[in-house]
């Protein structure tokens, strides 16, 4: 065949085939062919041989086997070297210079309502991606055209330049590539939803963020899924919520040696916590005072905290728990109005609470304490993906903290303040940004999350501390509700005093005093009272994801009794904010890392 290039085409969709067989036929292309798109091209008065003139077999197996033989791949995949040549002719075989190929419409048999395993197991294209393998492979030397649209520049460069340029070749392998790997991915995804187990590998879900965002689903690729459905079934946000919540509370348990829990609500912490044991106080304020054991069990210490920093927030929440959940534990969230919890492990007891839960549809999901996830994460995002390499920065109270800015020739910081900015900080590498947390003994007391300005998250999360320590007003402390007041009203009348929103009149003060007991309607907060009360919030610790822009952070974060703030640097106002934070007698440490989650 001196010197005359060898071309294979094999098409599913022939859009255009007749004009790139004329234009290689024009170049002097000997052109072999399969099946049907030999046919075509003969029909249409250009000269093709069937791929049978080289393989000496005929397409058999109603054409599951057209082009798979070594006289087509021996060709393709020939290398331009001595031994490859020899091994070429030893068998008579041809170099193949051209490869035109695209597979059947598995996808598009696939999404037909009702299709069957045995036709969608027939569209499943084996010598196609074969060829379009073999071709990408050796595109040194073969060019591979995967996608009709690149006929037209393909002619174009053979006819002015005799050749393709290895720029061009290179190109086209890749698209061939892409090929191959988006039709095995539709392979897989078909097949994973029939024969992978429901909860192994997969899970249906009801629908995504929203009702009418169907179908969806969760899955993994290459192994099983790390999670078990023990009650329930689990919603997109709910898989959203519990995935950022069960690494949070798994670092704090790491990082500061406690059970650690957490509440989330739109994949963000309402509240997290460490088992720092409670107080009588608080133990009324986050209304567990009545749970048997709960002085025993750290990890419903945990919780509690978490729970009662933001009660409101917290309503319908994702629960993440570090430890193996006990009956004290379960107890606590049996009564909250809760979506579900994640934890590594249950007792039989509180197991048997859950699952009660929600007349049985309370969401238990039990988590593999020993995954890993990859080191690369990727998402859709309008059709584009995106990845990077996951936030796996690791905060360690005795190194994160270290770098003291003010006052000068400071010491250590207590171990209270460190634990304190580990929580907050920890809390933030989980909170959508813009974020800053405020927190105290060992817990979230402000959270501020999602805000384009940072001012507005340490506000937010200002006036969440001053909302957690009004509570802690002995006025608080002693109201008086009507008989039958459930958990939640509870919750949402405390939330309006110590807010100090309480309308003077008209229906809504009217809602409010139907709380209580006939006569003892509390009265709201002076703003004298307030201010005397909030004057003794101290020792807070502050922590922001990002560097404060301006001194008002530090000025707000004050206000709500910060001692201790830790934050990125890199502003142009850094020296203002330090000094600022120095006037105010804070301590301000450079904590290293930018925390940004989305
Ligand atoms: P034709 O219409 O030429 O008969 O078939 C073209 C289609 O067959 C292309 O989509 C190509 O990917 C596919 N194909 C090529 N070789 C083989 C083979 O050996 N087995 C199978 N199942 N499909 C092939």
């Amino acid at each position: 065949m001196g010197g005359q290039k060898t071309a294979i085409l094999s098409v599913y969709d022939k859009t255009g085939l007749l004009d790139l067989a004329k234009g290689l036929h024009d170049q002097g292309v000997r052109l072999l062919a399969s099946g049907g798109t030999a046919k075509m091209i003969r029909q249409a008065n250009f000269p093709v041989e069937d791929v049978s003139a080289i393989t000496k077999a005929p397409e058999m197996l109603g054409g599951r086997v057209k082009t798979l033989h070594p006289a087509v791949h021996g060709g393709i995949l020939a290398r331009n070297i001595q031994s490859d040549d020899s091994d070429l002719s030893a068998n008579s075989i041809d170099k193949i210079d051209f490869v035109v190929c695209n597979l059947y419409p598995f996808s598009e048999t696939v999404a037909r309502i009702n299709v069957t395993i045995p036709e969608a197991v027939e569209e499943i294209d084996v010598g196609g991606v074969t060829l379009l393998r073999a071709a990408a492979k050796n595109h040194s030397r073969v060019t591979i055209i995967s996608d009709p649209n690149d006929y037209h520049d393909f002619l174009a460069e053979l006819k002015k330049d005799g050749e393709v340029s290895e720029k061009s070749r290179q190109r086209y392998a890749l698209r061939a590539f892409e090929q191959t790997s988006a039709y095995d991915t539709a392979i897989a995804d078909f097949f994973r939803k029939k024969y992978a187990g429901e909860g192994e590998q997969q899970l249906p879900l009801r629908y995504g963020a929203n009702p009418h965002q169907k179908p969806a689903t969760v899955f993994v690729q290459d192994s099983k899924l790390p999670f078990k459905v023990l009650c329930g079934s689990p919603g997109y946000i709910n898989l959203l919520d519990a995935l950022n919540a069960w690494p949070l509370v798994q670092e704090l348990r790491k990082a500061l040696h406690y059970p650690a829990a957490a509440s989330f609500k739109h994949v963000s912490p309402a509240g997290a916590a460490i088992g720092v044991p409670l107080t009588t106080q608080e133990r009324q304020v986050y209304m567990v005072d009545d749970i048997d054991g709960i002085e025993n069990s750290g990890l419903a210490q945990a919780y509690a905290r978490a729970r009662g920093a933001d009660r409101m927030s917290s309503f319908g929440d994702m629960v993440a728990l570090s430890d193996e959940v006990d009956v004290p534990t379960a107890k606590i969230i049996s009564r909250e109005v809760s979506d579900g919890v994640i934890a590594p492990k249950y007792s039989d007891e509180a197991l048997e609470i859950l699952k009660k839960k929600k007349g049985g549809k309370y969401l238990v999901l039990q988590m593999d304490p020993d995954y890993v996830p990859g080191v690369e994460e990727t998402r859709t995002v309008f059709g584009i993906n995106l990845r990077q390499h996951r936030n796996d920065a690791k905060i360690v109270p005795a190194e994160t903290f270290n770098t003291v800015m003010v006052p000068k020739n400071s010491g250590p910081l207590p171990e209270s303040a460190l634990r304190d900015l580990t929580v907050a900080t920890i809390a933030l590498k989980y909170t959508q940004s813009n974020s800053v947390c405020y927190a105290l003994n060992g817990q979230i007391i402000g959270l501020g999350a999602g805000q384009q300005s940072r001012i507005h998250c340490t506000r937010l999360a200002g006036d969440k501390a001053d909302n957690w320590w009004m509570r802690f007003h002995e006025r608080a402390l002693s109201l008086k509700w009507k008989k039958g007041t459930k958990r939640a009203s509870k919750s949402n009348a405390i939330d309006l005093l110590c807010s100090g929103l309480v309308p003077r009149e008209g229906i809504e003060r009217a809602d409010f005093e139907a709380h209580f007991e006939e006569g003892q309607v509390p009265q709201v907060f002076t703003h004298e009272e307030r201010a005397l009360w909030l004057a003794k919030l101290q020792g807070v610790a502050v922590s922001s994801d990002a560097f404060f822009p301006f001194i008002d952070n530090v000025f707000r974060a004050a206000r709500s009794g910060a001692k201790y703030i830790a934050a990125p640097t890199g502003s142009q106002n850094d020296g203002p904010v330090f000094e600022t934070a120095e006037k105010l007698g804070i301590t301000f440490v450079e904590q290293h890392i930018r925390l940004f989650h989305h």
